[in-house]
């Protein structure tokens, strides 16, 4: 049997939709914590999912039309929040499975909050800044009727950034005819962004880092990092990292990779790379996604999108440490296997919570009116991750339970209270 067709198999075999496999973890997790199966009824899907159909004037004067969801997970807590992704593979059930994890990060991170999603399925690395500027617009007047400071917050997420979040706190602002920067976060410093915002979730994946290397006994300080995508976490992570005095052995983008075990130059590269994190064009001597993750390290970052630890890989990962800088990157078979080998897995939900934990602040901060310095708001990030980091674990201890199971339950119990005591079930 050729390998390829080895890994067709195994692909047929292992599942790979990120809505069952996340509906499959909640089931357990609510299960373990003695939840009724009614509870899980309610919570395995989005109690809001909207798709809409959004019509733009392209540059050559054509009309495109691109669809788009909104998921709404779960409001017992509190108004939902969560980014909106650009990008040409969204589907619905990818956006329902973000909309759950932003459930459980709320959770974990005590954020008076419950998921929320979007996506529009778009190519932004082939549309220009005017096509973006339109889109992002079409995309708040469709959905303007279901979201708001209190209702539904988004955010920025896979290929969106500040102004993308710019432009919709304005078409937001017009259509309600005031003021809204508490509509939408990751805004822009002078619209009501905070301090700290852009590089949030890598702060956050460092935070987990940390938590994680004191755990497993490895110093800091000269640990080999491996990083897969170099876009806002990713960017900003390997930079956090060599800062720290960690080797930055390899990195890579949507293309390939690149790997020096001496270390690579991370401001050279930084200095590099496109809006889109990709840099790696510019070399001849890649590697190929694959070979990164397989290299030998001390933490291994995956920081681009779902589904790069299968069971495929799982056996051939040599790092001591996986923290999920990305949301989806490894698939329960996947987490098995490396709990079982002894590697500590950080997941996503825990690892790259820094992002709406910041988003969260800023939203306070669009509240009251009042803004923090950047030393509060780094100082209120760690308190809350080094928190859930401690709970997370030791959750996993006490119940022998994996990372990823523990993180669920932490992150699910919050909601399925808050759906009890307001009468639901
Ligand atoms: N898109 C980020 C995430 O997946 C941030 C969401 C937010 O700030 O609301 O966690």
């Amino acid at each position: 049997m050729s390998a390829q067709n080895t890994t067709q198999e195994t692909k047929q075999a292992e599942n790979l939709n990120v809505l069952t496999q996340t509906q499959m973890v909640i089931k357990e997790a609510l299960n373990k914590l003695g939840f009724s199966q009614e509870m899980y009824e309610l919570l395995k899907e989005p109690l809001r999912f909207i798709t809409v159909r959004i019509p733009v004037r392209m540059d050559d004067g054509s009309i495109k039309v691109f669809t788009g969801y909104r998921a709404q997970h779960n409001d017992a807590v509190g108004p939902t929040k969560g980014g909106i992704r650009f990008h040409p593979d969204v589907t619905e059930d990818e956006v329902k499975a973000l909309s759950l994890w932003m459930t459980l990060k709320c959770g974990i991170a005590n954020l008076p909050y419950g998921g929320g999603k979007g996506g529009i399925i778009c190519e932004p690395r082939e549309m220009s800044f005017r096509e973006l500027e339109r889109l992002s617009r079409g995309y708040v007047r469709a959905i303007s009727q279901v979201v708001g400071p209190s209702k539904d917050i988004p955010a920025p997420d896979v290929y969106t950034n500040s102004q993308i979040m710019a432009w919709m706190m304005d078409e937001y602002s017009r259509i309600r005819e005031h003021d809204s920067p508490g509509f939408i976060t990751g805004k822009p410093l002078v619209l009501g962004g905070s301090l700290g915002r852009d590089s949030a979730t890598a702060r956050g994946v460092t935070i987990a880092i940390q938590e994680a290397a004191k755990v497993k006994g490895i110093e800091l300080k000269g640990a080999r990092v491996v990083v897969q995508g170099f876009g806002n976490a990713g960017g900003y992570l390997a930079k956090f990292m060599h800062d720290a005095g960690a080797k930055v052995i390899g990195i890579s983008d949507a293309y390939g990779a690149l790997y020096d075990p001496n270390g690579l130059d991370i401001d050279y590269l930084l200095d590099r790379r496109d809006s889109f994190g990709t840099v790696t064009k510019l070399f001849k001597n890649t590697i190929t996604n694959e070979e990164l993750l397989e290299l030998d390290c001390d933490i291994l970052v995956p920081a681009a999108i779902e589904n790069q630890i299968t069971s495929r890989n799982a056996h051939n990962i040599r790092a001591k440490i996986v923290v999920e800088a990305a949301n989806g990157p490894t698939t329960i078979e996947a987490t098995k296997i490396l709990t079982e080998r002894g590697i500590l897995l950080v997941p996503d939900v825990l690892g790259n919570a820094g992002g709406v934990i910041v988003s969260y602040f800023e939203w306070v901060q669009n509240n009251q009116g009042l803004y923090w310095t950047e030393e509060e708001v780094d100082r209120r990030l760690q308190d809350i991750l080094v928190r859930a980091f401690h709970t997370v674990y030791e959750t996993a201890k006490a119940r022998k339970v994996d990372m990823r199971l523990a993180a669920y339950m932490v992150g699910i119990r919050r909601t399925a209270e808050a759906c009890q005591l307001r009468g639901w079930i």
